[in-house]
């Protein structure tokens, strides 16, 4: 089955390249399928609900989200597992950060870039356009309709739709996006850490940190990111114009302001 998986995750990735910013898929049903993945992807790991790393999470959480305009149900767990370097956000802001990631990020600021890049492949609709290759390939596995639930899929079509939506580390692998879409992913990402007040030059440095690490292993984020070097470099080239455009950015007002009539009538 594994082999199955590979063979559609390359041809997904070399065959149709072309129809990388389509999307068939409807928000409402990209975000029901988030909600379902974020219950199968966590369901078996352990949630930390309090202590300053939990309080950080959800602080660079809420910042990241605000400054993403984004109307999304947001949700932010972070899960216990010093092992998996890893974070995603699945459609419909269903985040998930482990702490394997915490030692690399290092500081909030670090965390910021990891949780903008993952919250702009989101807002992006990157996992509906994924899917929509998917689909247009037709490929035997069967093709995932509209309305689907994950448990109404064949187990097949479930695990591939899971790639899409860039989780399945459980399944032993995870489906890198394309270049285009983590170039794109970085700008915005960018942009929302610079929205929120984060110092953007922590990011090219978190991509020096990760491409020091290794060893071990390489870290789950990173074996879905690669050249950190190479990003690092272009990152550095952005940043300059990024935050000129971004410093004049102001939260949308929320709640309008009520006009209340002075004087009285009769
Ligand atoms: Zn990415």
């Amino acid at each position: 089955m594994r082999n199955a998986l590979r063979l559609l995750a390359f041809l997904l990735l070399t065959l149709v390249p072309a129809c990388a910013n389509l999307n068939m898929f409807s928000d409402e049903y990209m975000n029901a399928l988030g909600v379902q993945a974020y219950a199968e992807e966590t369901k078996s790991a352990v949630e930390i609900k309090t202590g300053a790393d939990y309080e950080m999470v959800q602080r660079v959480g809420q910042k990241i989200a605000a400054a993403s305009e984004a109307s999304f149900a947001w949700e932010f767990k972070l899960l216990k597992d010093d092992k998996e370097a890893n974070a995603f956000c699945l459609p419909g802001g269903k985040v998930a950060i482990y702490t394997g990631i915490l030692p690399t990020t290092m500081n909030e600021s670090g965390l910021a870039a990891v949780m903008g890049h993952e919250v702009a492949h989101a807002i992006l609709r990157h996992g509906g356009k994924r899917m929509t290759q998917e689909a247009l390939l037709s490929v035997a596995l069967g093709a995932v309709q509209e309305g689907m639930s994950l448990s109404e899929m064949s187990k097949e079509s479930r695990e591939l739709t899971m790639l899409a939506l860039g989780v399945g580390s459980r399944l032993g692998m995870l489906l890198p996006y394309s270049r285009g879409h983590e170039t794109e992913a970085d700008i915005d990402g960018l942009r929302y850490a610079i929205r929120a007040g984060y110092d953007p030059w922590e990011a090219p440095k978190l991509w020096e940190r990760m491409s020091k690490l290794g060893g071990g292993g390489t870290p789950v984020w990173l074996s879905t990111h690669p050249a950190p070097d190479a990003r690092a470099a272009y990152l550095r080239e952005l940043i300059p114009q990024l935050t000129a455009q971004e410093q004049q950015w102001r939260p949308k007002s929320v709640t309008p302001v009520l006009k209340v009539a002075t004087g009285s009538r009769q």
